[in-house]
């Protein structure tokens, strides 16, 4: 049984060095109530580094080191001992990055019933990140046909989601991205108004007031930082800002402070954060909405695949550089 597993804790920014491959056995014994699983396709995400650093996290605790990383995947029941899961079933939740898992507790896994979808998309469009982008944007955001949405990390795996949610209901919806590929994405094929590199702007409030004149009603925010203080300087009355994540933060020993959250009050801002894992309760009126839209090709869902369990350390990587266009997936085996 290959693994990825955490060869020492993260530093400041994440390294491929800080994982390493190592074979293992499994056992074939399975305890009551647990699965085998074989390990289809992997979800890369950044909260893993918060995993991956020896400090108290806010979503679990650190992984241990020479321990597999642990995160969303897809996989294939091989065995079970429980009686909700059969061989052959297919399900996506929390897994190891290796061949072979068994999963001891299997609250917070999904059995997939749709098929008729690539079943990539869900580490992705129909899994973690899809329902991220449904609960921040409609649950937390309330938009409104007409108003006026801006999108950071726009063009990956949530935020490329968000745009199109906001088109489809009729809001006027900008992106920041950081590189010309993306932000061509935007435009074209995610049918954004507009899109800005954010690395080719010197001033993000001249950036904002270029795309919106009269301020944004809604932020989805993934970047945090400067981007984040300029949003603040741009937001119209009653606007709604989703936290959904800070990821020019994350690998920053001391995060920046952000000076101007007095516009909250000026404008009566709404700002909210959420961890989407408070909200699985939704996931079943989310594949309602989006399984139609997707058939009906009214959604679109763009990938980066990583091929074999051996690219993870350097997919997981390429999020923090921006090296990832769309989901980064890692296919460890294709059935
Ligand atoms: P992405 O697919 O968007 O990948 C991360 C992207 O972030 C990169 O491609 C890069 O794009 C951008 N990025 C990296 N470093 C920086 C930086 N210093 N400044 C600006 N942009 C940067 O990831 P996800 O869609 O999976 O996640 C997006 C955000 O949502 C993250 O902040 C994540 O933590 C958060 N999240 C929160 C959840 C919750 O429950 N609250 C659940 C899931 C995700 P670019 O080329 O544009 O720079």
């Amino acid at each position: 049984n290959k693994q990825i597993v955490l060869s020492n804790y993260v530093k400041g920014s994440v390294r491929e060095s800080d994982m390493s491959l190592k074979e293992s056995t499994i056992s074939s014994e399975i305890p009551n109530g647990a699965v085998l699983v074989k390990n289809l396709y992997l979800s890369c995400d950044p909260y893993l580094i918060g995993r991956m650093k020896n400090i108290e996290g806010y979503i679990a605790e650190p992984f241990k080191l020479g321990y597999p990383i642990s995160g969303y995947g897809v996989s294939k029941v091989l065995n079970s001992s429980h009686t909700d899961y059969k061989k052959g079933d297919l399900i996506w939740g929390f897994t190891g990055w290796e061949e072979y898992t068994l999963i001891k507790d299997l609250t917070g896994v999904f059995k997939i019933n749709e098929t008729d979808v690539p079943l990539s998309y869900y580490t992705g469009l129909l899994g973690m990140a899809g329902t991220t982008a449904y609960v921040g944007f409609f649950e937390l955001c309330s938009p409104k046909k007409g108003e006026t949405v801006f999108i950071s990390a726009a063009a990956g795996a949530v935020g490329q989601l968000v745009g199109q949610f906001a088109k489809l209901t009729g809001c006027y919806v900008v992106g920041s991205a950081g590189s010309k590929e993306k932000v061509d994405l935007l435009k074209n094929k995610f049918g954004f108004d507009e899109a800005f590199n954010y690395k080719d702007e010197q001033d993000y409030n001249a950036a904002l007031k270029r795309y919106f004149p009269d301020g944004i009603d809604i932020y989805f925010e993934n970047v945090g930082g400067k981007l984040l203080e300029a949003v603040l300087n741009n937001m119209r009355l009653h606007g709604r800002i989703a936290v959904c994540g800070m990821i020019s933060q994350y690998e920053l020993e001391q995060p920046e402070g952000v000076h101007n959250l007095f516009n909250l009050i000026s404008k009566r801002v709404r700002m909210e954060g959420f961890l989407v894992f408070d909200y699985y309760h939704l996931y079943p009126k989310f594949l309602e909405m989006v399984l139609p839209l997707i058939k009906e090709d009214k959604i679109t869902y763009v990938e980066d695949v990583a091929e074999g369990l051996e690219s993870a350390p350097s997919a997981l990587v390429g999020l923090f550089s921006g090296r990832n266009v769309g989901k980064q997936v890692v296919v460890v085996a294709r059935e």
